[in-house]
């Protein structure tokens, strides 16, 4: 738990992209990677990688690379990999049916279990094998979730997210383009599609490279 601590925040990001590309090296039988081959294969910068894997207290070495059984044994304690986080996802329109048919458990620990909707029509069947409930009976029917994604629109997003936060959930996704307010000890990563958009049209209209 201390190892895990001592990682930067900027480094834990990359983890999941990391353990993704080695877990496929060790599927095909690769026993060691370059910090080359794993720069080109991620896209990330191989002096950034170099000093990400210092913190996994992997040391390459040179014409050797690194150990791929011990960098994946190494991300599957990290990221928990054996420990399932279970999601509940808020909104069953477009975005959420997306999601919801999106299989997140393919390269993932993490599995969306249960579906909320406030249109009568939409409520009461599966999608990709998750049942969606009517969002009035939230408390009862997300049992010990601890994280949320929410599709739904703008307006409703406080108030859902006040609900989710009441009933004791620690993680939200907040997909919708408000910004939500919750207490200091719940996470929020806020991801605004359009607004990622319009920022890359941005820096291509003025920084193309
Ligand atoms: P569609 O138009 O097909 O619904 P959309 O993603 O564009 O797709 P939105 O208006 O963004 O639709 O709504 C997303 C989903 O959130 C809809 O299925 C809607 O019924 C649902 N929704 C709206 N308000 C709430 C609420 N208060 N609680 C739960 N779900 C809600």
């Amino acid at each position: 738990m201390d190892e895990e601590t001592k990682i930067p925040q900027a480094t834990a990001k990359r983890l999941p992209l990391y353990y993704r590309f080695i877990n496929n090296l060790y599927l095909q039988g690769k026993k060691r990677v370059s910090s080359k081959e794993l720069s080109e294969a991620v896209k990330v910068d191989s002096a950034t990688i170099r000093r990400d894997f210092s913190y996994f207290g992997a040391l390459g070495k040179k014409g050797y690379g690194y150990n791929v059984e011990y960098l994946l044994s190494f991300f599957r304690k990290t990221l928990d990999q054996d420990e399932t986080t279970e999601v509940a996802l808020i909104g069953v329109g477009n975005l959420g049916t997306a999601f919801l048919n999106y299989n997140f458990m393919k390269n993932n620990n993490t599995k969306i279990v249960v579906a909320f909707d406030a249109q009568k029509e939409r409520v009461g069947g599966e999608i990709g094998g998750v049942p969606i409930e009517h969002i009035d009976n939230l408390e009862e029917k997300m049992g010990n979730v601890s994280v949320a994604i929410l599709t739904v629109p703008s307006q409703a997003a406080q108030g859902i997210t006040d609900r989710l936060v009441a009933k004791g959930v620690s993680g939200i996704l907040n997909f919708t383009p408000a910004r939500i307010t919750v207490p200091s000890t719940v996470r929020v990563h806020h991801i605004d599609l359009s607004v990622e958009l319009q920022s890359l049209a941005y820096f291509l209209k003025h920084y193309p490279l």
